[in-house]
């Protein structure tokens, strides 16, 4: 039994340092970034910052809002293959091309098929391979089995949170290294199974690890407002997916439903009637992939051998999603202009971070 001594940090114990800088505002900076790969021959021009492959996330109406934003999705793989199809035929009309746009799989035979049939159609060549513990020799084996036979397609894959395992994924054939277990805001893996590592150094060591074998990572959960985005960039991730930061929007998937409250107010109806005032407020279902919701919802039920990972929380509505990508994209332009960083890819080399024991004034709330 072996103890790393390192103290492994999350978001929320650090911050970055600002610095002296040319530049004036931020209209000069580019959140745009010419993406090249080591497997993929395209080049690609965006924000890398992907809708996570959440069946509440997911969704063609928000990979539709993300794009107008330059911005990427991880299509759910629940969908059928010719709603896919169909979607995918649509968007190339809308936005020119899928370039933006990930196909999500497992690792099964029947994945693997969904996949082939949808590629085949040549309209998309993105693939998003998502399992929850990328350590299994099953990754690796699929990896292999797409790569050999799409050699241009854009993989995708995970998720671990090792350089090692980075660097193993790369050579086999993976563009980006999906990187994160246990962060995400609706997963209970650490909880259940003692498994996971903080997420900001996870992305240190794993983008160095990824970069010195001409690869990229997604940093993938954890984030919780704009400027765990911007940390995740600042130490090194070519890619940022989220989830719950999406979640609860009118784009997002998952059951709407109406809450009656009393507001601690009485309505006067007239001299001898008086009522509680009432408000209504909307909420929408977000939950884990593997929570035991999930399972019913998409598997038929929770089998007996699988632990529910995740869980079902419902959010107060927030309407469209695009108030929230630009509150992002403008957290991200500040933070360039505080660390005096002109490109995205600039970033890291830019930033300078404290440790630090408490981040937020908490005295009127969270928010
Ligand atoms: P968030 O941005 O909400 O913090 O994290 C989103 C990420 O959480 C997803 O992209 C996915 O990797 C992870 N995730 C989603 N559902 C589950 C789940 O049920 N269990 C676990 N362990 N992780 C999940």
């Amino acid at each position: 039994m072996r103890i790393y001594d390192d103290v492994q940090l999350d978001y929320c114990d650090v911050l970055l340092r600002p610095k002296r800088s040319a530049l004036a505002s931020r209209s000069d900076v580019d959140v745009l970034r010419e993406y090249n790969f080591k497997w993929c021959p395209r080049t690609i021009k965006a924000t890398g910052i992907i809708a996570s492959n959440m069946f509440t996330t997911g969704t063609f109406e928000m990979a539709r809002a993300m794009q107008k934003e330059h911005l990427f999705c991880a299509i759910h793989k629940h969908y059928k293959v010719e709603e896919v199809i169909r979607f995918l035929r649509k968007n190339k009309k809308e936005f020119g091309s899928n370039e933006l746009v990930f196909i999500s799989t497992g690792v099964s035979d029947m994945d693997y098929e969904k996949v082939n049939q949808i590629l085949q159609t040549k309209l998309v060549a993105n693939i998003c391979i998502d399992v929850a513990n990328g350590y299994s020799p099953y990754l690796l084996n699929f990896v292999r089995k797409v790569r050999t036979a799409w050699p241009k397609a854009l993989i995708l894959a995970g998720n671990v949170v090792t350089g090692d395992m980075c660097e193993d994924l790369i050579l086999n054939g993976v563009d980006i290294v999906k990187v994160g277990i246990g962060p995400g805001s609706v997963c209970t893996t650490r909880k259940l199974t003692g498994v996971g590592r903080p997420q900001f150094s996870t992305v240190i060591e794993c983008a160095d690890a990824a970069h010195g074998v001409g690869g990229m990572i997604c940093a993938d959960g954890g984030c919780t407002v704009p400027g765990d985005v911007c940390k995740s960039f600042c130490a090194g991730a070519d890619f940022v997916m989220l989830g719950g930061m999406l979640a609860g929007h009118a784009e997002s998937g998952g059951e709407m439903t109406t809450k009656i409250f009393q507001t601690g107010e009485v309505n006067i109806i007239d001299d001898k009637h008086c009522e509680l005032a009432l408000v209504e407020k909307q909420y929408k279902k977000f939950y884990g992939m593997s929570s035991a919701y999930a399972q019913e919802r998409h598997y038929g039920g929770l089998k007996k051998y699988r632990a529910s990972e995740g869980k079902l929380v419902e959010l107060p509505f927030r309407g469209p999603v695009e108030p929230t990508l630009l509150a992002i994209l403008g957290g991200i332009r500040s933070c360039m202009t505080y660390i005096g960083a002109k490109r995205l890819k600039d970033m890291p080399k830019c930033s300078t971070f404290y440790r630090v024991n408490r981040q937020l004034n908490t005295i009127f709330g969270n928010e």
